[in-house]
């Protein structure tokens, strides 16, 4: 079906940061799949576990124990606020599982009326009909009513907006701690500190969407451990099989208290194949100094994203992002300037907000970082010499 604006680009290779079309170019890859190959392409650790793997067991029910799948939550729980993990195989199912266990949480305690969950506006939480009901995005819900109930919609960064639509019958908020989708907009750390404090007072759940923000991608786990909070419930999924199809929700023990026996299920989700591909990630990224290494290269994106801001003012207005989940807002079509990098040989990706997402593989340094900022120069001053001689830099 056309439900894709494709670049007529075919990729048959990739390794590290960088991606080998059919045509024999390279490109280095600052999209990484829309922050899914957190660890690059091929990375050799799983390749390895992946064709292991395959040579032994692909795919048994769950309704057998899966010592990988008992292994991998045990990890997740041990590196979380979590103490109970469901693993299914993408993100908004994994986002969806998170709003039925926050449901299901309240019939448990006795407050079945409280079953409204609170989210903000320009947020993503992927195309399922209760998904696009949450962010409540024309684009996405155009023609698709009516929509599933249950989700009130406040203004980003509103506290008072916020705690006014609190009723008796709200169950939880609901935030990705920076909008990816939205335009990499990062919620202040205090925001997502009164959140904390909302939820206690109201007796609500905090409901995470980490499945872009989560599993290294802005230097720590977790985006949230930045605010020295937790939350009770969150949703992860993109970075967490670094290419394999893999989500998981993970909650407290007293938020999941209501999901006994037979309340969930899924056919594939955490099968063998993805569960030793999920821990293979987690080696990497566990590993001493992987995570600040992130902080580290991204500070120095971060620095030199902002200088080519302040080179080209006419053409960027700001940067913002944490760690290497970056957003460069432009002045000018960010789709125009997104196809002008990948005719040079670097991709990116769209977001909201006309802004132009930079979010590459965890495992770059800081000559992958020059390369992209050289192309990145390159093509901004020849959208500014266009927009200069009157060139329609809209067209
Ligand atoms: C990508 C994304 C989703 C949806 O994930 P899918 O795997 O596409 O279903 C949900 N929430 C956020 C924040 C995302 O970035």
């Amino acid at each position: 079906m056309p439900t894709y604006a494709r670049a007529d680009i075919a990729f048959e290779r990739g390794e590290g940061a960088f991606l080998f079309a059919t045509d024999g170019r390279r490109y280095l890859d600052f999209a990484a799949g829309i922050a899914v190959n957190s660890l690059g392409h091929c990375h050799p650790h799983l390749v390895e576990t992946l064709a292991g793997q395959a040579r032994m067991l692909w795919h048994v029910s769950n309704l057998y124990r899966i010592p990988d799948q008992e292994r991998l939550a045990e990890r997740l729980v041990a590196n979380s606020f979590a103490d109970t993990v469901f693993f299914s195989n993408s993100g908004v199912e994994a986002w969806e599982g998170g709003v039925k266990l926050i449901r299901k949480y309240h019939s448990a305690a006795g407050t079945p009326r409280r079953w409204r969950v609170i989210t903000v506006s320009g947020s993503f939480h992927g195309r399922t009909l209760a998904a696009i009901a949450a962010a409540k995005t024309p684009k996405l819900v155009d023609g698709f009513g009516p929509m599933v109930d249950g989700f009130d919609q406040v203004a980003f960064g509103n506290l008072n907006e916020l705690r006014a639509a609190i009723t008796d019958e709200t169950a939880a908020i609901h935030v990705e701690p920076i909008q990816g989708e939205g335009g990499i907009r990062p919620h202040d750390l205090d925001y997502l500190r009164a959140l904390r404090e909302i939820c206690d007072e109201f007796g609500l759940l905090l409901y995470f969407d980490e499945i872009q923000t989560g599993y290294g991608r802005t230097g720590k786990l977790f985006a949230h451990e930045w605010a020295g909070i937790t939350p009770d419930v969150m949703c992860v999924a993109k970075g967490i099989g670094g290419g394999f199809p893999l989500g998981a929700f993970l909650a407290t023990e007293r938020a999941a208290q209501g999901m006994g026996l037979g309340s969930h299920g899924t056919t594939y989700g955490g099968n063998p194949l993805a569960m030793a591909v999920g821990n293979a990630v987690l080696d990497v990224m566990l590993e001493p100094g992987f995570l600040d290494r992130v902080t580290t290269v991204g500070g120095y994106l971060r620095h030199r994203l902002d200088a080519v801001v302040d080179r080209h003012p006419a053409i960027y207005e700001l940067v913002r992002g944490v760690g290497l989940m970056l957003g460069l807002k432009a002045r000018v079509p960010a789709g125009e300037l997104i196809a002008g990098f990948r005719a040079e040989g670097l991709l990116t990706v769209p977001a909201a907000d006309n802004v132009i997402r930079i979010l590459p593989p965890l495992i770059i340094g800081e000559a992958e970082v020059d390369a992209a900022v050289a192309i990145i120069d390159r093509v901004s001053a020849a959208v500014a010499v266009a927009s200069a001689d009157g060139d329609t830099v809209d067209a």
